[in-house]
């Protein structure tokens, strides 16, 4: 069997082509979506993804402010500018960069943001709200996976869905909404005994761990849909996920590629989570402006 290819790209283009109309709407009644991105220190894959964050926003029509600190700036100086950020009625999406360097608390930065303008969905009243089956934003690497499964009607009520990984960034919230569509879901870690018997249950694999192709065809119950979220160098320094691609097509009923798959997603359900908050302040305003 050969696998079907679920192209991120592709489905990023349609949903950014609708949050664009979206935005434009929104400009037009005197309220363009504005997300602020905060930088510290000069870590180079965290400076990229930055800068295609920066360029979704101006391609969908929506604002973007960006704020550069050194490594070595005080913490306090951070947490000011969230706060004038919180305070901004013109700024409806606040996205502090991880890491961050270690002198600083991550999670107390993380808290200083407004729930409301949370669109990374990391702070703790949301990540609570999403336990609790309420979200108001959800963490855009596993959102933008369940856009692509609910794209492919990949089925959901019933399914095993094993997720490898448990980060409060991607596999807990993965968890979370599958769980929420009925999945039964299995989350494995380092300290799994049996990984490969886990995985070769998965209706649904999601690979979210951060070693390079992992994940092999031996791996995988026949006609699965795998999920890539990892990002990886292999050995001659090309990007790969943590799927061996090449084995595991040729068992996966369906399965994403690296890159081009969930990364290009992970952006745009930022744009979406961004977007929204904007459509929730004019609602807040009464519709007006
Ligand atoms: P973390 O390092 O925070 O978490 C990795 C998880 O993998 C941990 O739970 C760890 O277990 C588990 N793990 C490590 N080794 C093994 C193993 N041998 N067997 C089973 N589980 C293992 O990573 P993230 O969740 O932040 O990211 C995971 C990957 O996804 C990375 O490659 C990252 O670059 C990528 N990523 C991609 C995004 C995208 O947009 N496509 C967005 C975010 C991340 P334990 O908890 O026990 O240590």
């Amino acid at each position: 069997m050969t696998a079907r290819i679920l192209d991120g790209n592709a489905l990023a283009a349609t949903v950014r082509g609708r949050l664009a109309e979206r935005a434009a709407a929104l400009t037009a009644r005197g309220v363009q979506p504005c997300l602020a991105v905060i930088l510290v220190g000069q870590d180079p894959a965290s400076a990229v993804y930055v800068r295609n964050k920066v360029r979704g926003c101006e391609a969908a029509g929506m604002r973007s402010l960006k704020f550069d600190y050194p490594a070595d700036v005080a913490q306090q100086a951070v947490f000011e500018r969230i706060a004038a950020l919180n305070a901004d009625p013109a700024v409806h999406g606040i996205l502090v960069q991880l890491p961050l360097p270690p002198q600083f608390d991550a999670d107390r930065v993380l808290e200083a943001v407004a729930p409301e303008k949370d669109v990374d969905g990391f702070h703790a009243e949301n990540v609570g709200a999403l336990m609790q089956g309420h979200p108001r934003f959800v963490p855009c690497t596993p959102a933008g996976v369940m856009e692509m499964l609910k794209s492919e009607n990949v089925p959901l009520a019933g399914a095993e869905a094993v997720i490898v990984g448990r980060s409060n960034i991607v596999g807990k919230p993965m968890a979370m909404l599958l769980l929420a569509q009925s999945c039964t879901v299995t989350v494995c870690h380092s300290r799994t005994r049996d990984l490969t018997g886990h995985c070769r249950r998965a209706d649904i694999l999601v690979a979210a761990v951060g070693k390079a192709k992992m994940i092999t065809g031996d791996r995988i119950k026949p006609g699965a849909t795998v999920i890539d979220v990892g990002i990886n160098r292999d050995a001659s320094g090309k990007l790969c996920g943590d799927v061996d691609f090449e084995s595991a097509k040729e068992v996966a009923g369906l399965i994403t590629p690296v890159p081009g798959g969930v990364g290009p997603m992970t952006i745009t359900m930022l744009l979406a989570n961004t977007l929204v908050s904007a459509e929730r302040a004019l609602a807040l305003a009464g519709g007006r402006r």
